[in-house]
């Protein structure tokens, strides 16, 4: 394979749940939820017999033709959202080129075709394509791939004024991320979404939400924005909208999808049968009553456990931060290497921006596990503060 990733040295033969079993046999607690993907953990057997029901009738046919489990699942994701229109893709990226495409075409459609450019904030993480790298703005991933896509404007996140002056005559929209999650798990004050919509209002502009990562319950509503009281024009969403089968989705008012006429945009794989039943079985499960109420209940408990460990151990980790079960722990060592003594205690966690470690467990968590889960971060911990000597001698 490409060696595209650094990867670590273990691999899974079978999940149950929260619980990953290793080929040699090893059982590791996923606080990782294969990046936040795997919402209902491993195995889910509603997921499992929907996909076995699925895959032995229909995988694939061509969007030529209609998917009635593909229109079933865009009316209950419009049924649930702001929405009007879904359009279904296999990935996160190829949900954000949609989204930045549909707002640029937004204003075309509107006789404003000198509208292109889209401003976003620095961390923020949009996908690997060409153009939502551009969109990201980060330094390290654009090296060496050539000239820049072209249209995006980035300005510290948080900044209402930078924002302000950002936007000129050639602006189409603002691309903003509930949480940044790759960023570090950290996000703009409620008001500042506010200031945006009231921005976007004025001027014209779309406002696009990448919830890839912070929808579909990851913080403990069907998607973060519903938390901030702003609704976005357009939304992005991935990860766990198939609850572990490759599926994006773009998220629309008819207004803003406008211009998205037949011919326009397309997809050979997107929304296909398997994609559309994993979704319906997602969400069969999220919007079960007092689904998200018990993400609410582990996410203060697992909090309320993080603090106690930030207190005993102030030299190993400085703060809890984020929402739901999309959690950040504030490493003062470096937090790779808290992140090696984790997987060492069996817990599997997930790096993020400024020295963060993410948390992501499985949104069907309970409190043992998550009490489990804690006790191997404090083991974890107590190796770094012992004395240089004794760690010394331990290694
Ligand atoms: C993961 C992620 C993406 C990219 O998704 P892929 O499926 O890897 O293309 C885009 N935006 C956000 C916020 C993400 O977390």
């Amino acid at each position: 394979m490409l060696p595209v990733f650094a990867r670590v040295d273990v691999a899974f033969e079978r999940g149950e749940g929260p619980w990953l079993i290793s080929t040699n046999g090893d059982r590791y607690l996923d606080f990782t939820s294969g990046v936040a993907v795997n919402a209902l953990g491993h195995a889910h057997p509603h997921l499992v017999a929907a996909l076995q029901e699925q895959a032995a009738k229909l995988w694939h046919v061509s969007n030529l033709f209609r998917i009635p489990e593909g229109e079933r699942l865009a009316a209950r994701l419009c049924e649930a959202s702001f929405a009007d229109v879904v359009f279904f893709c296999n990935s996160g990226a190829e949900a954000m080129e949609a989204c930045i495409k549909m707002a640029r075409k937004y204003q075309a459609a509107n006789g404003k075709p000198e509208r292109y450019r889209l401003i976003t904030f620095e961390g923020a993480f949009h996908g690997r394509t060409l153009a939502t790298l551009a969109a990201g703005g980060q330094q390290k991933y654009l090296e060496g791939f050539g000239p820049v896509v072209e249209g995006f404007d980035q300005v510290p996140l948080g900044d209402l004024e930078a924002t302000k002056k950002a936007i000129g005559p050639h602006t189409a929209g603002i691309i903003i991320e509930p949480w940044q999650g790759e960023g570090g798990v950290r996000a703009a004050d409620p008001s500042f979404f506010r200031a945006l919509r009231q921005l976007c209002d004025e001027h014209g502009l779309v406002l696009v939400f990448d919830e890839v990562q912070t929808g579909m319950g990851r913080v403990g509503s069907l998607f973060a924005h519903e938390r901030t009281g702003v609704t976005p024009d357009i939304m992005a969403l991935a990860k766990a909208l198939g609850g572990g089968f490759p599926m994006g989705a773009c998220l629309a008012t008819s207004a803003a999808a406008v211009g998205m006429t037949p011919g326009t945009h397309g997809s050979t794989f997107g929304g296909n049968l398997l994609a559309s039943a994993a979704g319906n079985a997602t969400l069969d499960v999220m919007l079960a009553p007092g689904f998200f109420d018990h993400v609410q209940r582990m996410s203060l408990f697992m909090k309320q456990k993080l603090a106690a460990i930030v207190d005993r151990y102030p030299d190993v980790v400085s703060g809890v931060r984020g929402d739901g079960l999309l959690i950040g722990l504030k490493a003062v060592v470096p937090a790779a290497d808290l992140g090696v003594a984790l997987r060492d205690e069996k817990l599997l966690t997930v790096g993020a921006g400024e020295n963060v470690v993410r948390l992501l467990p499985p949104l069907i968590v309970t409190e043992a596990e998550i009490e489990d889960a804690v006790a191997r971060v404090e083991r974890a911990c107590a190796k770094f503060a012992q004395p240089a000597a004794v760690r010394g001698a331990a290694q």
